[in-house]
Formats: C-alpha cells, sequence, structure tokens
C-alpha cells in the first residue's frame, strides 16, 4: 500500500497552474502516493522550451504512464494543433471517460450519477481537412473526413460494458448519427450491436441518435445510464452534461490506454478568469480522484470524495461559478480541513 508512484504533472495554460496549484496542495494533505515530475505544455512549453508539446513531457509520460494535466490552450483555426489531440494519439489513449455525479444539491437536476465514455482517437477528430481553391477563393470549399475503424469501435465499447460491469450499471446507450453518416457511425453502431451480444442478460443495450440524446439529456437525464460515443459527439454531449451538475467546474475526465492513462479537467484554460484565483478547482480535483481508484488507492479516492461533499453540502463553501464566493486556494483550504 506504501510507496511513492512516479507521476507526470503538467500545471498548462490560463487557469491551470491555479488549480494545479490547489489540487496538489489538496493531495498532499491527503497523502496521496504520487511523486510528481513537473513538466509544461501548451503555451507554456512554448515559453520554456519552444514546443508546444516538448521533447522531455513526452519522455516524461513515457517513463511514468501516468499524468494529471492542466487544460492546454488550442489556438482557434490556425496555429499549431492540438497538443491534446497529440497526446492520445501518441500514448493511444482510446478511452475518454467523463463521470457526472451530482456534488452541489438544489441545482435544477437532483440525483444525477451518468457516466459518457468517448472514443478518443478517430471520427472527425483525426481532422484529414483541407481546402480547394475555387477562383481566386482559397477557402472556397473546405473538406474533413472521419475515419473510424471497426476494431476501434469495438474495443470502446467493449471497454463501456467492461465499465458498467465492473460499477455496477445496468444499461449502455450507443450514441450516433447512423441515420446520415451512414458509414462513420453507422459502423460505430454496428460495433455496438455486436458487442452487446456478449453483455446479453448482464448490462442491457439500446442506441439514440445524437439530436434526439441531447434534447432527452435535458428532458430526463435519469433514463441514461451510461453513453458511448464517437469522439465528436462525446466532446459536445459531455460539455452539455457537465451543465446537469453545475457546470464545467464540476467535470473531470480520464484519457485511459494499453501506454498510459492521462487525468484532466474536461474544461479548458478559461483565459475569461485566467489569474483571477477565482477558478474552481474541483474538476482538476475530482480527475485526480479518479487517477487514484486507477492506481488502486479506492481508499484515498473516498476519503477525497467525502471530503469534498462535506465542503460542498456541509460548509458551504463553493467558489463563483457554483454561487460562492471563495478563492480557488480557500476552496482547497477548506477541503483540507475536512480530510
Ligand atoms: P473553457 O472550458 O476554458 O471555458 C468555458 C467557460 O467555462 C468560460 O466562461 C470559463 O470561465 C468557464 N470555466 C471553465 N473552467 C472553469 C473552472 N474551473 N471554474 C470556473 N469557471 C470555469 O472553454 P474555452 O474558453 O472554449 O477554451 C479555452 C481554451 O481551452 C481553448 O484554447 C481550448 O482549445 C482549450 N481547451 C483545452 C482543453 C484541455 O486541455 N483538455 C479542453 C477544452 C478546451
Amino acid at each position: 500500500m506504501s510507496g511513492k508512484i512516479p507521476a507526470t504533472l503538467i500545471p498548462g495554460d490560463g487557469i491551470g497552474p491555479e488549480i494545479t496549484a490547489a489540487v496538489t496542495r489538496v493531495l498532499d494533505a491527503l497523502g496521496a502516493p504520487f511523486e510528481w515530475d513537473l513538466q509544461q505544455g501548451g503555451m507554456a512549453g512554448i515559453q520554456s522550451a519552444g514546443d508546444p508539446l516538448p521533447g522531455a513531457l513526452i519522455d516524461s509520460i513515457r517513463r511514468t504512464k501516468l499524468a494529471l494535466k492542466g487544460p492546454l490552450t488550442t489556438p482557434v483555426g490556425g496555429g499549431f494543433r492540438s497538443v491534446n489531440v497529440r497526446l492520445r494519439e501518441e500514448f493511444g489513449l482510446y478511452a475518454n471517460l467523463r463521470p457526472v455525479k451530482t456534488m452541489v444539491p438544489g441545482g435544477r437536476y437532483e440525483d444525477i450519477d451518468l457516466v459518457l465514455v468517448r472514443e478518443n482517437i478517430e471520427g472527425l477528430y483525426v481532422a484529414f481537412e483541407h481546402f480547394i481553391q475555387v477562383g481566386d477563393d482559397p477557402h472556397a470549399v473546405a473538406i474533413s473526413s472521419g475515419v473510424n475503424t471497426h476494431a476501434e469501435a469495438r474495443r470502446i465499447v467493449r471497454f463501456a460494458f467492461e465499465y458498467a460491469l465492473a460499477h455496477g450499471r445496468k444499461k449502455v446507450t450507443v450514441v450516433h448519427k447512423a441515420n446520415v453518416l451512414k458509414a462513420l457511425t453507422g459502423l460505430f453502431l454496428q460495433a455496438g450491436r455486436e458487442i452487446a451480444k456478449e453483455y446479453e442478460g448482464r448490462i442491457a443495450m439500446d442506441d439514440r441518435i445524437v439530436d434526439a440524446c441531447a434534447m432527452q439529456l435535458v428532458m430526463n437525464p435519469w433514463q441514461f445510464d451510461v453513453i458511448v460515443t464517437t469522439n465528436l459527439f462525446g466532446d459536445i454531449l459531455s460539455d452539455q452534461m457537465s451543465g446537469l451538475v453545475g457546470g464545467l467546474g464540476m467535470a473531470p475526465g480520464a484519457n485511459i490506454g494499453e501506454k498510459a492513462a492521462i487525468f484532466e479537467a474536461v474544461h479548458g484554460s478559461a483565459p475569461d478568469i485566467a489569474g483571477k484565483g477565482i477558478a474552481n478547482p474541483l474538476a482538476l480535483l475530482l480527475a485526480a480522484g479518479l487517477m487514484l481508484k486507477h492506481v488502486e488507492r479506492d481508499d484515498l479516492a473516498s476519503k477525497l470524495r467525502t471530503a469534498i461533499e462535506q465542503t460542498l453540502q456541509v460548509d458551504n463553501v463553493r467558489t463563483a461559478d457554483l454561487g460562492g464566493k471563495v478563492s480557488t486556494a480557500d476552496f482547497a483550504g477548506a477541503v483540507i480541513k475536512r480530510l
């Protein structure tokens, strides 16, 4: 049970350094076993090493196979390719696990407890894109190709069913757009139906078209349990689902593959509030909880969860996004008092 576990720590951009400092303080107080190797990436990587994905960062994760990562800024439109996407490709992080659970009572929805499993390395996210020039307009036509493979679709759906089995879940919903993107997402639905047969009698399976699913998540989210979907749909639906439990400040994510696992908040670098000390560190703290479970320290993960729940529910200590007024650092301090 004792012994240090080497892990890479990437503070990231924007609010990243603020929430990472808060989270590592809580983890230290908890007695978490991680021995951090600090590395820079994103804009911070450009500043320190002239590269948004420095070799030292890659080498570190190759060695530790485990990372806690703050958000990394990606330029919109032009500029460098998303470092997050490159990390997923580099380490074959095929599964993106995004649980959402009500922790702050009195919101618009009570008792939400859903898990989204997102395919993390294929789909439209491969970003095979180009423009075609017509006349003197070089951007007259934009083309993007998505790629889904039968093997990868089967692997991610199996991951969702195995997760459901291991966590006492009852149903997996496969979300797609097979009525229009008949090849790209029809293949995903086909894989869903194939894998579901192996779990018949143990885990139920149904499916939804993504637009209907988005509506039903607002009307009656309790009908869902585990959702598995393609890369782009998962990106969008997981932000929507975080809105059921208080917003992006509450949503953790785990990127899991055979070569490594990287834990992060679902949200980005939040440039609008960066440097103000008011960001909610909870999403990254909950991601650290997923990381503790990953290294089989369920004891510490549940101690952390209880302290967070007491801070939010008994002490009523919350950051501004949850209607409170404490700073990032003071929220961390309040959780530490509850450990
Ligand atoms: P964002 O998630 O950074 O912010 C959206 C809104 O949510 C903002 O109003 C922000 O203030 C708020 N918010 C986000 N996190 C919060 C927190 N912890 N506490 C309180 N409020 C919070 O999305 P964006 O503005 O579209 O993206 C900014 C940058 O982040 C972009 O460069 C984008 O590419 C990047 N991004 C990175 C990741 C990642 O590293 N995994 C994920 C998403 C976006």
